[in-house]
Parts: C-alpha cells; sequence; structure tokens
C-alpha cells in the first residue's frame, strides 16, 4: 500500500503500488515503479509498479490460464458470489475510494457520489442481478433443413480472455463497466489502466485478491507507464477480445492491431456530441443545463455536449444565458464539495486544451468567457469554463474532440439545420435536444447518436447500454447489450 494526507473532510489517501497478477499482489518483474500526481496540486501522491511487456506476458498466461482450466466460466453461482462480494467490500470502503479518486482524479467530490464512484460501484450489484436470472440457452426446436429432422438450441458462453484498456477521466465507471459484465459472462480479464490514473485499478486488484473469493488469474491488473505495454493485447495470440476506452486515435490503432489475430474488439471512442435547443424550448433551462454540462469534471467526458447550437433569432440570449452560468461556475478545488469544474488530469492535457484555445481565435473565433489558466492556481492543471463563439461547425475547434471546459456555440436556422449540424461530425455518441416534446423525439430520432437526453432526461444508468456511432465506437457498454457483448453464441443441433 502507498498513502498521502487527505485533504479536509476526506480521509487518507490509500494507494495501492502492486500489480496483480495470478492472484499475487506484486511488483514489476523490473522492480520499477512510476509516479502519480495530484492533478489539482501537483503533487507526487505515491507511486505503482510500471508494468512491462514482461509482466503483460505473465497477466496474459494466468487469464488464459484460469479461463481454460478453471470453472470460472461455467460456474454461474460463483461468478455471483464473486460479483456481490466485490460489491460489497468496494462499499465498505466508499470513503477511502472516494478520497482516492479526489485525489488522484482530480474528480469533484459531489461526482464520486454519482459516475465517479457510487453508480460505478452500484453497477456490480445490478450486474449481479442480471446474471442470477439470465438465461444462457435458448431452444429454437424443431426443424428439416436438408431432409434431417433436428431439434436445435443456443448456447451463450464467454467470449475468453478479454484485455481491458481504460482512460483516466471517469476510472471506476469504465474499470467497472468493463469488469463487471466481462467477469458476469465468465471471462477472464488483464486490465490494463492508463497511466495518469494508475491506483484506481491497483486498489481495485487488492480488494478482489483479498477480500473476494474470484480465483486466482481471474483478474490481473497491470498498470504501465508506457502505452505500449496495453498494444500487446490487442496482437497476442492468447487474448480473445479487447474491450477499450480511450480516444478514437488510439481505438483505430487497436482496431487494426486486433485485426492481425481477428479479436473480437469493442470501442468506446471519443465524442463531440450537440446540445440543440429548439425555438419553441425553455431557453434559459436549457442554456444553463449546457453551462452545467461542459463544466462538469472540466469538460472531461466522451459524452459530454460540446457544440450548442441554438436558434438563429435567440443566439445572443443563448449566449447569454449560457455565460452567466458558466461564470457561475468556476475552476475551483475538487475536495470543495461546491466545485463542478476541476482540474484537467495533467500538464499535456492542459497543453493540449490550451492549443485548442489558441486554435480558436486563429480560426477567427472570441471568448465570451474564460480562455485561459485561472489566476492564482497555478499548481495544478485548471483551465477557466470558456465559451467560444463566431466558428462555423465545420471549424476544427467545433470538430474535434478537446476534453476540456470548453462550449462552442453555434447557430442554426431551424429543425433540419439542427439536424444537420447535430449529425455533421464523425462521432456519434450523444447528445440533447430541447423544445416541445414531440418535435424534441422527432429531432432526437434524426440524430445519429448512440445516447441522447430530451428536455434534460438523463440516460446514464447500468441498465442503459452506452456507445456510438459512427468513429465513436463498436458495440455497446452496460445493459443487456453490454453483458453480451461479453458473450459466444453456440448453436447446437441434435436428430430429433
Ligand atoms: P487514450 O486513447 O490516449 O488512452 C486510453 C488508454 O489506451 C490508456 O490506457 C492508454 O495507455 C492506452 N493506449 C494508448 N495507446 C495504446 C495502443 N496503441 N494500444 C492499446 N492501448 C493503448 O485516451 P485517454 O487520453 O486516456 O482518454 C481520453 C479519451 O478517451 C477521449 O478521447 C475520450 O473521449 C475517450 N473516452 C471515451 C469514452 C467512451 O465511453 N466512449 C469514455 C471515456 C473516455
Amino acid at each position: 500500500m502507498s498513502g498521502a494526507g487527505g485533504a479536509a473532510g476526506l480521509g487518507p489517501v490509500v494507494g495501492e503500488e502492486r500489480l496483480l497478477i495470478d492472484g499475487e499482489l506484486r511488483p514489476a518483474r523490473s522492480g520499477r515503479t512510476f509516479e502519480t500526481v495530484n492533478p489539482a496540486t501537483g503533487e507526487v501522491l505515491g507511486v505503482a509498479a510500471d508494468g512491462a511487456a514482461e509482466d503483460l506476458d505473465d497477466a496474459i498466461g494466468a487469464a488464459r490460464r484460469a479461463f481454460d482450466t478453471t470453472a470460472w466460466s461455467t460456474d454461474t453461482a460463483l461468478r455471483v458470489t464473486g460479483l456481490r462480494q466485490l460489491h460489497a467490500a468496494l462499499l465498505a470502503r466508499s470513503d477511502e475510494l472516494r478520497a482516492m479518486t479526489v485525489a488522484e482524479v482530480g474528480a469533484p467530490l459531489g461526482m464520486t457520489h454519482h459516475a465517479q464512484l457510487d453508480s460505478p460501484v452500484a453497477s456490480l450489484a445490478w450486474v449481479a442481478d442480471l446474471l442470477e436470472g439470465y438465461v444462457f440457452e435458448t431452444d429454437l426446436g424443431e426443424a428439416a433443413p436438408l431432409g434431417i429432422a433436428s431439434h436445435r438450441w443456443i448456447r451463450r458462453e464467454a467470449t475468453g480472455v478479454v484485455g481491458a484498456v481504460t482512460p483516466w477521466n471517469v476510472p471506476h465507471q469504465i474499470n467497472l463497466a468493463k469488469l463487471g459484465p466481462a467477469l458476469a459472462a465468465g471471462n477472464t480479464v488483464v486490465l490494463k489502466p492508463a497511466p495518469d490514473t494508475p491506483w484506481c485499478a491497483t486498489v481495485l486488484g487488492r480488494i478482489i485478491a483479498e477480500e473476494t473469493d474470484i480465483p486466482a488469474g481471474v483478474v490481473n491488473v497491470v498498470p504501465s507507464s508506457d502505452h505500449a505495454v496495453g498494444a500487446l493485447l490487442s496482437t497476442d495470440p492468447r487474448v480473445d477480445m479487447v474491450s477499450f476506452t480511450g480516444s478514437t486515435a488510439t481505438g483505430r490503432k487497436v482496431m487494426a492491431a486486433a485485426a492481425e489475430t481477428i479479436k473480437k474488439v469493442f470501442l468506446e471512442l471519443g465524442g463531440k456530441s450537440a446540445f440543440v435547443v429548439l425555438d419553441d424550448a425553455d431557453l434559459a433551462t436549457a442554456c444553463a443545463t449546457a453551462a452545467f454540462t461542459v463544466c462538469t469534471h472540466a469538460g472531461q467526458g466522451c459524452a459530454i455536449t460540446t457544440r450548442l447550437l441554438v436558434p438563429r433569432s435567440r443566439f445572443d440570449e443563448a449566449v447569454e444565458a449560457t455565460a452567466g452560468v458558466m461564470a457561475a461556475l468556476p475552476a475551483g478545488d475538487p475536495t470543495d464539495p461546491g466545485t463542478i469544474c476541476g482540474p484537467l488530469i495533467s500538464a499535456r492535457q492542459r497543453d493540449r486544451v490550451e492549443g485548442y484555445l489558441r486554435l480558436a481565435l486563429d480560426e477567427g473565433g472570441s471568448f465570451v468567457l474564460g480562455g485561459g489558466r485561472p489566476e492564482g492556481m497555478d499548481a495544478g492543471f485548471f483551465i477557466e469554463p470558456t465559451l467560444v463563439v463566431g466558428l462555423p461547425n465545420t471549424s476544427r475547434v467545433a470538430q474535434e474532440e478537446i476534453f476540456g471546459p470548453v462550449l462552442t456555440v453555434i447557430p442554426h436556422d431551424g429543425d433540419d439545420d439542427a439536424v444537420a449540424l447535430a449529425n455533421q461530425s464523425v462521432y456519434g455518441l450523444s447528445g440533447s435536444v430541447w423544445g416541445e416534446r414531440d418535435r424534441a423525439i422527432a429531432v432526437a430520432n434524426r440524430i445519429r447518436t448512440g445516447t441522447l437526453g430530451i428536455n434534460g432526461g438523463l440516460w446514464f444508468s447500468p441498465d442503459v447500454p452506452f456507445g456510438g456511432y459512427g468513429q465513436s465506437g463498436v458495440g455497446r457498454e452496460s445493459g443487456v447489450a453490454g453483458f453480451e457483448e461479453y458473450l459466444e453464441i453456440k448453436s447446437l443441433a441434435e436428430p430429433a
């Protein structure tokens, strides 16, 4: 274990340095470690074992052996027990995990009561319930193909060894949205978290090893400072499936690398989602919601709406309303329960966002609000909530994923134009539509994205499938559909 002082009101930050491989918590074979940093302060929290190719090789070997030689994939009761034990252990450690999550992710404390911790933990109970009632075999009755009377049925089976590669922005959510269904379906897993948030994964590894009966080798956790280590999961022939969440650029590489061994590939990628306000919408409420959304976790969410499409006739009114709310949500200390906009994850990510702020000006845009670093907050990696106007939907700032608290307001000329602008994107992850109900639903039905909220409705829940159209991904996470991503279908027949 590794620890650091806790913030006021939060307990001490307890991390975990070790990898989990074949049931053993251990250092990297090289003995090397790398630092994990608090993005709100720039302070080093501690270190994690720096997994290398040889450690990943051990982990894949362990996962393969556990899948091929233990009852894990066929013993549903053992899996239900393991998932319930993990759920209970994480619940019992909520306070400790909350402090660690705020410190390592820079997640505003309020968010840990939802997407950053409590909701993902609750999703384990949901998936255990699903598993208890899930019917793995379906009888298809009799038929006589080629004149041979046959009784046919379908059996759903685990896919095998799953390589799970995750990003840093909502690590518990994404680690558990992969682990929960993958384990429930009977797979074994090698989890490779992002280098920025190793502890969110290694702590999970320790809890699995010490507080559950999940057998050795079923879950392996290998953080690394080197992205190339995760890439090995896409090429190793012992891995059956790669479940990846991250940027579209990396997803493209994963898909290409996995082609060599024809792996099943599940991808949750980037987004540039539209927030569409129709001319009969409650503009003040809509704009307040758009402002709040983009400030949340400093805009570091793939499904966050970052293009605000408003009626041309109400453009000035919409800009004023949005700016007013964003101004009231400044970047702040994530340990403060009132903070919505915390830090960016790293100096590298802040540089990237600042590059887009310069680009916004170069492309002819201007800032109604923000546009740089907040004064007096130089220790952490903060950016002011920023509202951009004067750019067309085709500009790079309006088309590329920034992953910062940056909202671009673009005018539209009616419902058809709004739909066209929303769909003018390589992405298709999420969105929001505001207006009279039937009209808003008609617009939502024409937008090519995997999730949409109507007039503030929220789809985020363990039973709701989440995923992208276009270059936002392949497949669905969560819900029954998300669970079934981790299953193969076997068709069987016998003489009738
Ligand atoms: P990233 O693509 O840089 O890295 C994601 C993970 O992939 C990390 O663990 C990284 O080490 C690993 N990786 C890097 N190169 C790899 C390779 N060649 N092969 C295999 N693994 C590799 O993304 P990030 O910066 O960590 O996270 C931000 C991105 O994630 C954003 O684009 C965001 O939209 C996306 N994201 C998507 C979802 C979703 O569900 N659609 C959710 C959260 C984040």
